[in-house]
């Protein structure tokens, strides 16, 4: 039987519901349960694959090909484990469901109402997801806040759940107690008001998670219980932290987990979170510095540049720094200064190493092109992920082997060199328009070559990421090295790292003679966690500590790390 914990928003968005939802979700399984975690996303869309990117933050990919929210790869982090396309559900996914199985007559003829049909589908997806993960607790997430359109008809799902299963549903609110400077005191009347709010859906939070810059102090927690109808114990107190992964921790300080049972009237059983623990001391103690640059085009909205665009890139870096004992410290640069100003590369001399991520489009990618030239030549440590593949494998067919105006043609369709074109069903795909959901997506096996970096990085890795030389990993795109180059390439020093076996389609790119130059077709950082980071970002990591090691002993300097 499934228990099911609702998690909705209260004030305003963006103040960690996601992380909320993850680290209940974790302190449930460190006490031994099984647990699943599923995201309910209010847009039209019918998935995230088509969301822009800059507003919804980064599109995460399940290993079963979902284009989902970010937060599902929160619950991947946070659980260790991956989470299946069921998980995941927009407005435009549940309307669709429900009008195709109208136009089946799978409603035998009725009169099909948004209410209980659309809640009724919503139910069933979760009870779905429940079922494949053999759930003793599921946790969902409602996108959005509550009082706002979008999410009525999840909150009434929520509703009717509660109704048919009173025992087995809790709800938590996760709300923002600001702490204006000018009062200088937490306010509690926002979230007075959320509840309110709640209210009339016909929901009452049996939880408050108390988000705010400092914890709540025991007065508030009075006030909100009496105002808002919960047990002062019940509400949580949520501080803004430095690691998010301290909060699974925190919440457990509040005694968050023995609640949970409690109110669902099972017996309380041990936790048992020690290594999270080490992990949030392994965290504390990075004390030595790193500094990565992603090279990206420039992107922001209004006065603000959003780095959720690249969560689990950035994320990814910081699992592996950890490893080392060491805080990264990521800078943003902008490829297209570099179209205009050359000079400004030399600023890329400052980084112990050099990433560029996924990405699409002509914008800033001769800037990028650039900056892989630099890290290249320079003997910086180079990861390139899916786009920075493709953009290396342009910049060396150009500036290695002599091929004037390489290209991928999703950049110039008439380049003289192709070195990046299509997959073959990707043709018809992108000339009739079908977008939606239509990359190559998901996990696909790609065999290591003996003697490469990657299959060396692999290897070192204990969590069973590589079986027989073969790694299984998530990709999201249209476009793919173009074999018919592949001999002349290779000729001149580029080392085919990773193949896809079924199809032949170059999976990893390297250098030989380079510290560290990698390119991955696949995105490697959709399946790193914090207790197990992934090997290539380890490899990548350990490379540029070489570099910042043998910088500083040229320079006479000398680090103990300390
Ligand atoms: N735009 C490239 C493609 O579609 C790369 C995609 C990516 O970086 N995720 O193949």
């Amino acid at each position: 039987m499934t228990r099911y914990i609702f998690v909705a928003g209260g004030v305003m968005s963006g103040i960690g519901k996601g992380v909320t939802t993850a680290s209940i979700a974790r302190i449930l399984k460190s006490r031994g349960f099984r647990v699943t975690a599923a995201k309910i996303d209010p847009y039209v869309n019918v998935d995230a694959g088509t969301m822009n990117p800059i507003e919804h933050g980064e599109t995460f990919v399940t290993d079963d090909g979902m284009e989902c929210d970010q937060d599902v790869g929160n619950y991947e982090r946070f659980l260790g484990e991956d989470i299946p396309r069921e998980n995941y559900m927009t407005t435009g996914a549940v309307y669709q469901e429900v009008i195709r199985k109208e136009r089946n007559l799978e409603y035998g003829g009725a009169c099909v109402q948004v209410v209980p049909a659309i809640p009724q589908e919503v139910i069933e997806r979760l009870e779905t997801a429940s079922k494949k993960a053999q759930a003793d607790f599921t946790l969902v997430e409602i996108g959005g806040t509550v009082g706002e359109y979008e999410n009525i008809l999840f909150l009434e799902a929520a509703r009717m759940m509660r109704l048919a299963r009173p025992k087995n549903v809790l709800f938590v609110l996760v709300s923002y107690l600001p702490v204006p400077s000018m009062i200088g005191e937490m306010k509690t009347k926002p979230t007075q008001h959320a509840v309110r709010a709640m209210n009339a859906t016909g929901l009452q939070p049996d939880f408050i998670i108390a988000r705010s810059t400092v914890s709540i102090d025991e007065p508030r927690k009075k006030k909100l219980a009496v105002f808002c109808n919960v047990h002062e114990e019940d509400v949580i107190s949520a501080p803004d932290v430095t690691s998010i992964y301290e909060i699974p921790l925190n919440f457990e300080k509040d005694m968050l987990g023995d609640r949970v049972l409690e109110k669902f009237g099972m017996k309380r059983s041990v936790s048992d979170m020690a290594d999270w623990k080490d992990l949030v001391t392994r965290i504390k103690g990075a004390k030595r510095q790193m500094g990565i640059a992603i090279v990206g085009k420039y992107f922001q909205t209004g006065d603000f540049v959003l780095a959720d665009s690249y969560i689990s890139v950035i994320e990814a870096i910081k699992h592996a720094a950890w490893a080392e004992r060491i805080t990264p410290e990521i800078v943003w640069l902008n490829a297209e200064e570099y179209e205009n100003d050359p000079q400004k590369l030399q600023e890329l001399d400052a980084y112990d190493g050099i990433i560029v991520p996924g990405g699409f489009g002509p914008r800033g990618v001769e800037g990028k092109i650039l900056a892989i030239q630099y890290a290249r030549e320079r003997q910086i440590p180079y990861f390139g992920l899916c786009y920075g593949m493709q953009l290396a494998t342009i910049e060396f067919a150009r500036n290695v082997c002599g091929l004037k105006g390489a290209n991928t043609t999703e950049v110039d369709p008439q380049t003289a060199h192709p070195v990046i074109t299509p997959m073959e069903e990707q043709q018809s795909l992108i000339q009739e328009k079908h977008f939606g959901g239509s990359m190559r997506l998901g996990a696909y096996d790609c065999r290591l070559t003996p003697g490469s970096l990657s299959m060396r990085a692999y290897a070192k890795d204990k969590s069973g990421t590589q079986k027989n030389g073969v790694i299984s990993e998530r990709h999201r795109h249209r476009y793919e090295f173009n074999n018919a180059y592949r001999e002349t390439l290779t000729r001149k020093g580029l080392v085919v790292a990773g193949c896809n076996p079924q199809r032949n389609l170059v999976e990893i790119i390297e250098l030989a003679d380079h510290p560290f130059f990698v390119g991955t077709q696949f995105h490697p950082e959709f399946k790193s966690r914090p207790l197990s980071p992934h090997p290539l970002y380890r490899a990548f990591i350990q490379a540029a500590l070489d570099t910042k090691n043998k910088n500083a002993s040229n320079n006479g300097v000398t680090d103990d790390g300390g």
